[in-house]
């Protein structure tokens, strides 16, 4: 029999980041998937501003799934990977503003984005990344069709079938619905609402010639901020509204001259002003607050604005047999704390696990799917509830201030909640039945929601006429009176206008103070594991994304791929001596390296060999903690291994009732050897001695400890 070319396991509608995410992953699991997509791409879209959690889910699903390239929109480690047209984000940062009044720059926070272990977050060209990932899933074998419009879909109990506007055809056993705001299905059965809390209006575009806020304000120092405000996202925040200035040029690799502008407005408080161009609009209203008009007075557009009514709408349910919303599909809020590609990322997360599992049982019901369900409605109510009381607490920096502590406490304890489940995991499915349970802000910590309760009744009080004076002293002594919140939230709560840099500050790991905590917190976020634990993680982490071990993998890929010019082998290895040197170098400090080394002398044996355990060390690179090192009758676990420059540095901790540490440290040779030093912390002291080690393909590694004439070797565990 013939076979149908247009069978499907899985149709999505919408190549937006949720369907194309969503696309790699079954594809690269081995579903047979079709993508449709109205439009085509390179196309604009809007939702640049990247969060931490939207990067650890990113992480995540490159990890369980294996496609490691979902992870490369989630740092800016990986500009090698995806080009320089996105921003960097080192931090979110908010100056509160009152009408009419030069700007307070006591008024500023600046929710600093740690840059250890995995990099500064992105804002995201989304023309870029959506036409990126678009690929991937092709790359991974889903076929997709662009300018293809699906204008209808029939489901019944034995699957679905998909109407193109060109009447083509084509079957699967489940539509995902990820078209976003058009959302078929969510008018096929009727499923939009709008009875939402929040109530805003957009006025966007890209804009060029927007200075750093510091240029027309104070400076950088007078705010004493560790980053400058155009390195991150800035919010100017007002009663009624609020604004975004999302820089793409705002680091030194950065080819794209843009800046994503964009007002958000309650039309209760501002109504439309429909007599006037969006333009007119937009300037018309800054006008009124001299601390924002004065950012965009060179400022021009490079597209036309954008212009919407509300934007808030939910759906009555996500899931149906044999189909589900996904994304922007199923509803959306405001882009105030950035929570919407959290939102659509999660649960295209979520969704992908029920469809591989659904595949090999067969059950497509809406009961096997609701978890799905589940997650998107509790996120979308969660951000909901969060942003209308933000917009609430606008009116006065008095009660902005202390609702501010409480948004940073909860997106902090959401990361916290989902790196420990990422570390605390064992396999794909165990991580996705703890991801299930997880409700949007404060990582589902009950203590943590009955706080935000307690906070948001304070503001209904505020809207029904109690002193704003009165209110926010209630709501500051709500939060201080919280006994598992870190003082690092605590000092902004008594007025410090910034987040510590470092994440592993060993301050913020104390018990009482830090994020480690005790009792319920303790036991909700990081179960029975203890610090040592969660370090160790931290150390894989920051081996695997640290920016010289990715450029390292991706030197050694062109390589492969004879994008870089190869190693010659032969005779003509002493005339192309400089140029292997000079790979090698280069693969493995991810570095063009200077006149001393291709002055070196040489004595090369085969470049094959070079190749092959360069490749064996970017394999041990790539997970170190996988292996562990024998010498003797010692064996230690590697808890971290790094590159810099051209120095290669391992660490081992052996257990028993006589730990030791041991650090390696050296540099490939010409023939590709680690030679190198170790340094061992005995109770009589330090032991020193010199190694030589051959790394394998897989990244295991065989060799010598020369001083003690003895074999030592990195074993895979
Ligand atoms: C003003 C605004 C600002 C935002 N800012 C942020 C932010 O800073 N940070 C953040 O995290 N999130 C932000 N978001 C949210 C973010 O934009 C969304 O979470 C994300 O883009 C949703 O992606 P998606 O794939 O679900 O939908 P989309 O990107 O909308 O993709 C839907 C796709 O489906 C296609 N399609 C529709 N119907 C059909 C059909 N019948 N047949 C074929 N194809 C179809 C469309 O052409 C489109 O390509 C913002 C949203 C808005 C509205």
């Amino acid at each position: 029999m013939k076979p149908n070319n247009n069978q499907f396991d899985v149709a999505i509608i919408g190549s937006g980041i949720a369907g194309s995410t969503l696309a790699s992953i079954l594809a690269r699991q081995g579903q047979k998937v079709i993508l449709f997509e109205a439009s085509s791409h390179p196309k604009f879209a809007i939702g640049e501003s990247m969060i931490l959690e939207t990067s650890e889910i990113m992480r995540s699903m490159a990890e369980f799934y294996d496609v490691p390239e979902l992870a490369y929109f989630s740092s800016e480690n990986y500009f090698e990977h995806i080009g320089t047209s996105h921003g960097v984000k080192r931090h979110f940062s908010y100056a509160h503003h009152t009408e009419d009044q030069p700007f307070n720059r006591d008024h500023t926070l600046q929710a600093v984005i740690p840059k250890q272990p995995h990099g500064h977050e992105l804002h995201l060209y989304r023309q870029d990344t959506d036409y990126f990932l678009m690929t991937v899933a092709i790359r991974y074998g889903a076929k997709v069709l662009q300018k293809t419009n699906i204008q209808s879909v029939h489901i019944d109990a034995d699957g679905v079938q998909l109407t193109t506007d060109r009447e083509q055809e084509f079957q699967a056993e489940y539509v995902v619905d990820a078209g976003g705001f058009r959302s078929l299905l969510a008018e096929k059965f009727d499923l939009r609402h709008h009875d939402l809390p929040t109530h805003s209006r957009a006025i966007f575009t890209h804009m060029v010639e927007v200075p750093c806020y510091h240029e027309v304000s104070a400076t950088k120092e007078s705010y004493q901020l560790p980053f400058q405000l155009s390195e991150g996202t800035l919010h100017h925040v007002f009663e009624g509204g609020w604004l975004w200035v999302i820089p793409f040029n705002n680091h030194a690799k950065s080819t794209n001259p843009l800046c994503s502008v964009g007002l958000m407005l309650d039309p209760r408080v501002h109504p439309q002003q429909s007599e006037l161009s969006p333009e007119a609009e937009f300037y018309q209203f800054i006008e009124r607050f001299p601390g924002i008009a004065a950012q965009f007075t060179q400022a021009k557009a490079v597209r036309d604005w954008t212009r919407t009514g509300r934007i808030q709408y939910s759906v009555k349910q996500v899931v149906g047999d044999r189909n589900c919303l996904l994304g922007q599909a199923a509803g959306f809020i405001d882009p105030l704390f950035s929570k919407g590609l959290y939102t659509s990322l999660s649960c295209t997360s979520l969704l992908a696990d029920r469809l591989l599992a659904a595949h090999k049982t067969g059950d497509y019901s809406a009961s096997f799917f609701k978890p799905v369900e589940e997650m998107t409605l509790g996120f979308i109510q969660a951000n909901d509830h969060l942003v209308a009381n933000a917009y609430r607490s606008f009116a006065d920096y008095r009660l902005w201030q202390p609702f501010s502590v409480l948004w940073l406490l909860g997106a902090y304890l959401e990361l916290v909640k989902l790196t420990s489940d990422r570390a605390q995991t064992i396999d794909r499915s165990n991580y996705y039945r703890r991801l299930q349970n997880l409700r949007m802000v404060g990582g589902g910590f009950p203590e943590f929601e009955r706080l935000s309760q307690q906070i948001y009744t304070l503001l209904d009080d505020c809207v029904t006429g109690a002193s704003v004076t009165q209110v926010s002293q209630q709501i500051k002594a709500h939060l201080d009176q919280t006994s598992w919140m870190p003082q690092t939230f605590r000092a902004i709560l008594n007025g410090k206008n910034h987040l510590p840099t470092s994440k592993l500050h060993p301050r913020l790991l104390r018990r009482k103070q830090g994020f480690f905590g005790t009792g319920d917190y303790r036991t909700h976020f990081f179960a029975d594991k203890t610090l040592p634990f969660f370090i160790q993680f931290y150390l894989r982490d920051r081996a695997k994304y640290g920016s010289s071990v990715l450029q390292l993998k991706r030197t050694a890929k062109l390589w492969r791929r004879g994008l870089l010019p190869s190693p010659q082998v032969g005779t003509a290895i002493v005339s192309d001596w400089p140029s292997a040197i000079a790979i090698s170098a280069m693969v493995i400090s991810g570095l063009v390296i200077g006149p001393r080394m291709l002055n070196s002398s040489p004595n090369l044996a085969s470049t094959a060999s070079v190749d092959k355990t360069v490749m064996g060390l970017v394999n041990f690179l790539d997970n170190p903690t996988e292996f562990k090192l024998a010498c003797g009758n010692h064996a230690g676990q590697v808890v971290d291994a790094q590159v810099q420059g051209d120095r290669i540095t391992i660490k081992v901790v052996s257990g028993g009732i006589d730990p030791r540490r041991v650090t390696l440290t050296g540099s490939l040779n010409e023939q590709g050897v680690f030679n190198g030093t170790y340094q061992t912390e005995l109770p009589t002291g330090l032991a020193f001695g010199k190694v030589r080690l051959n790394f394998d393909q897989d990244g295991s590694a065989q060799g010598v400890n020369e001083d003690w004439g003895g074999a030592i070797a990195i074993l895979k565990i």
